[in-house]
């Protein structure tokens, strides 16, 4: 007869493994049981925020089963492995075709690529832009040792680019009631070292678009009494997957000739799990052709343009799956529910009495996101990094921070609303605001907390 009895093998928590604290820092000498370190490192996972509850991010926390079962079939599939993967190759390549459809691109091959996010794809635009501008000055005979990039208030990526590629970042600063680039602005910071004009859509810091048809408008002027020919890459992060949906008539992509090459965040409003961005250039000629490496083992020619080599191949195909299954539609639905929460939000947060409505996430104006300040020249006896700390009694990452340059003494407040942030979980968080007003009136702090004091919010 075989043992049937229970064994030491048996024991989880009980067990030698899990009674004592495991290494932190020394690489383990010995193996252990699975289902044990399984458990243990499960378990640690706890400690993370709840990501449902993280009002911070862009990017997707929840997904349908249908994609939790695609990215299971894939997680053996490389993408770079375009030989021994051809259809994940060829689905890439539909996506790309959709996304120059999408963002309305000139007939002719299109043009772009998967990358792991938008900050991956702003270094390809980026980088493409230098190329361009560079080829323009040789061929003038003019020196191409002063490079300058100008932008908005940006997302950390575009300090990355400037910084890792030598280039000058003119980043127009905020002006008090003046949270975006404006095409004023942006006309002073250009000459002829600026590689392009970088205008974002949907600003990290409000969430408001910044109005790229009236800076192009500029730019064409600008081309008629100087000379001067500067292109646009739109940092469409968040709203280039939200625009073409829910603000249709709004001119923002390669509709304007000008605008010579666009990014994106699948892993945010494009509806995809976490790991894969796109980059797209108007036409053939606005990608140069120095930062192809051409593959040639899948039978035709095969474009590599990536800083990547190998990657998965599952966000991909969850892209193309929310592509078909979505369509316009079903992307308008998805993210005018978001809106529509904002709106509530919006309303809510505005009834409460300390605060003034930055966004209200109208959506002709930017992505469904709330943000907000404490009302000028008033003190309710607590900041917003109070707020902050006292809903993340309740799992809610509300996250507060301080404006960048000249802004930086205004704190603001924001919630990104997406998918699965639905209207009656929000009903529960304005709940749970009115009580953490009520504590932080009830329970003044000796020293209310500043950004340095916060806990600090990752997005
Ligand atoms: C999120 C974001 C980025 C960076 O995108 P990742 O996909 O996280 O790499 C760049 N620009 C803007 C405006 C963003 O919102």
């Amino acid at each position: 007869m075989t043992d049937i009895s229970a064994s030491e093998d048996d024991e989880v928590y009980g067990s030698s493994t899990l009674s004592r604290a495991l290494p932190k820092s020394r690489f383990p000498a010995a193996e252990s049981n699975p289902r044990r370190v399984f458990t243990a490192v499960k378990d640690e996972l706890m400690l993370d925020g709840n990501a449902r509850q993280n009002l911070a991010t862009f990017c997707q926390t929840w997904e349908e089963p249908e994609i939790h079962e695609l990215m299971d079939a894939c997680i053996d599939k490389n993408m770079i492995d375009k030989d021994e993967y051809p259809q994940t190759a060829e689905i890439e390549a539909r996506c790309v075709r959709m996304l120059a459809d999408l963002w309305n691109a000139p007939e002719g091959p299109a043009t772009g690529c998967s990358t792991t996010g938008s900050s991956e794809a702003a270094m390809l635009g980026g980088l493409a832009m230098k190329r361009r501008w560079e080829a323009r000055r040789k061929a003038e005979g003019k020196p191409i040792d002063k490079p300058n990039l100008v932008t908005g208030p940006v997302q950390v990526c575009w300090h990355k680019f400037t910084r890792y590629w030598d280039i000058e970042h003119r980043e127009i600063p905020m002006d008090d009631g003046r949270l975006l680039m404006t095409p004023e602005e942006a006309l002073k910071y250009c000459d002829e070292n600026t590689i392009g004009v970088v205008p974002t859509l949907g600003v990290t810091f409000t969430g408001e678009f910044e109005p790229v048809k009236a800076v192009s408008d500029a730019l064409d002027q600008l081309e008629k009494d100087t000379g001067l020919d500067i292109p646009i890459h739109v940092d469409g992060a968040s709203g280039g997957f939200l625009a073409p949906f829910c603000a249709p008539d709004l001119e923002w992509d390669f509709r304007l000739p000008r605008v010579r090459s666009i990014n994106a965040s699948g892993h945010k409003f494009g509806l995809a799990p976490l790991g894969v961005g796109w980059v797209m250039w108007r036409e053939e000629k606005d990608l140069p052709e120095s930062m192809i490496f051409w593959v040639n083992y899948l039978g035709g020619n095969m474009k590599d343009i990536a800083l990547n080599f190998s990657r998965p191949g599952g966000q991909i195909v969850c892209q193309y799956y929310n592509f078909l299954r979505l369509g316009r539609e079903g992307y308008e639905k998805v993210h005018g529910a978001c809106y529509d929460t904002a709106t509530f939000l919006a309303n809510e947060i505005a009834a409460m009495g300390p605060f003034e409505i930055v966004f209200d996430g109208d959506r002709a104006r930017g992505i469904p996101a709330v943000s907000w300040k404490i009302k000028d020249g008033t003190d309710p006896g607590f900041t917003l990094f109070d707020l902050a700390d006292r809903l993340r009694v309740r799992g809610w990452q509300v996250p507060a921070y301080t404006l960048p340059a000249n802004c930086q003494d205004r704190a603001i407040q924001r919630i990104l609303v997406r998918n699965g942030v639905s209207q009656d979980l929000c009903a529960l968080l304005v709940e749970d605001m009115k009580a953490a007003l009520d504590h932080v009136a009830a329970h003044p702090r000796k020293e209310p907390l500043s950004e340095a004091d916060a806990s600090g919010f990752h997005h």
